[in-house]
């Protein structure tokens, strides 16, 4: 097979150990883990993956992404608040939805009652970050006896998501605030409710750190799985791995080039105005990729000596003069990516991916800094 560069070389191996490692921390609390598959389009290698480690839902803020997994026989959740104009696919391919709205609870409840099946619901309740749920206690007091009323709905739980918009950090104020509100809603309409939905990743410090209301008992995390992260302490979780996704990029060009341009300066070809520090005459490589591929701001060389300068839409420019390697023309620079280079790169229909069943105990991180 004649490969194609760039590629993304993304290991199950690694994913299904990442997800296995932290499924078995939240296991330990009574948390039960929806796998999130948004960050690689849904994927269903890289999906059965995640099962394979032990997720008990697989969740996707898309229907394209979730109708990907319909073969794969684990409850599918769909995150992002349904669509009207949706909500008889949703019914199809998603077991369970995230709402807030009641017109759409309503459409949901029909196609469901058509279709002869009960379609499960996660009252969003927002608890400070101001993206998506339900903000004031009477509307969801109101919301959940209408609910009641829907032969096709089944309300399961309640949930939020933080650390979106407003960027508000989980808490055990703030989740413990959605554990009492769950409390009050069973005690008012004589109900149990399964499911306590604790946010995404950005929740996870919270069972590292034993700070969980005990209440909770579902995490959706895509982030965490994939790159074994904690980015609200900015620590990698011990014996994970974050190099899952790999970019290996094709050199085009090296030469020896003044560090600043020549001739007055204006805009890139980003409309920014660039600006340079002199250090003197340094070896420069062109890799064959650019930012209609990825996010630069969001990978580094696995050779850490060498920097990113800057690209355009094709070109990647890269300092490479510190570099114990000798690099020459055709050789290939790999990268780690992180969340929003992934994103990128798996939606650039000029990125080949590559799933690869390996890995090396050596690749194990070695900056580990959280222990469990
Ligand atoms: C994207 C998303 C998640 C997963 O987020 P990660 O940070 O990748 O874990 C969870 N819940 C909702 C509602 C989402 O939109």
């Amino acid at each position: 097979m004649i490969l194609s560069y760039p590629i993304l070389e993304i290991s199950l191996s690694k994913i299904k150990h990442n997800t296995e490692k932290i499924v078995s921390i939240c296991d330990k609390k009574g948390i039960s883990v929806a796998g999130v598959t948004k960050g690689f389009c849904g994927i269903e290698e890289i999906a059965k993956a995640l099962v394979d480690g032990g997720v008990d839902i697989l969740a996707d803020s898309r229907i394209r992404n979730l109708k990907k997994l319909k073969d794969i026989d684990v409850p599918k959740l769909l995150l992002r608040l349904p669509m009207i104009s949706n909500a008889e696919e949703v019914v199809e391919y998603a077991d369970i939805s995230l709402n807030s709205e009641l017109k759409t609870i309503k459409m949901l409840s029909q196609y469901a009652s058509l279709k002869g099946k009960k379609h499960k619901i996660i009252l969003m309740v927002d608890v400070g970050d101001l993206r998506e749920g339900m903000f004031i206690k009477e509307d969801i007091f109101n919301t959940i006896e209408s609910i009641l009323e829907l032969s096709g709905i089944k309300l399961i739980g309640i949930g939020t998501n933080l650390s979106c918009f407003g960027g508000v950090i989980p808490s055990d104020e703030n989740l413990g605030k959605l554990a009492s509100i769950k409390k009050e809603i069973e005690k008012k309409f004589d109900i149990e409710l399964d499911v306590l939905s604790g946010g995404n990743s950005t929740s996870f410090h919270l069972v590292i750190n034993d700070e969980i209301p005990k209440e909770i008992n579902q995490l959706r995390l895509g982030t965490m799985l994939i790159l074994g992260h904690d980015e609200i302490n900015d620590k990698w979780i011990e014996d994970t791995f974050n190099d899952c996704f790999r970019l290996i990029t094709e050199i085009v060009e090296i030469k020896e080039k003044p560090s600043i341009p020549i001739g007055k300066i204006g805009y890139d070809s980003f409309g920014n105005k660039p600006t340079f520090k002199d250090k003197g005459i340094r070896k420069r490589a062109i890799s064959a990729i650019g930012k209609q591929d990825i996010d630069i701001d969001w990978m580094k060389a696995e050779d850490h000596s060498i920097l990113i300068l800057g690209a355009s839409s094709d070109h990647l420019i890269l300092d490479i003069t510190d570099s114990n390697e000798t690099y020459e023309v055709g050789d290939k620079i790999s990268f780690i990516l992180d969340y929003v280079a992934i994103l990128n790169a798996v939606n650039s229909d000029y990125v080949e991916k590559i799933l690869v069943e390996h890995y090396e105990v050596k690749d194990l991180n070695e900056e580990v800094l959280c222990t469990i």
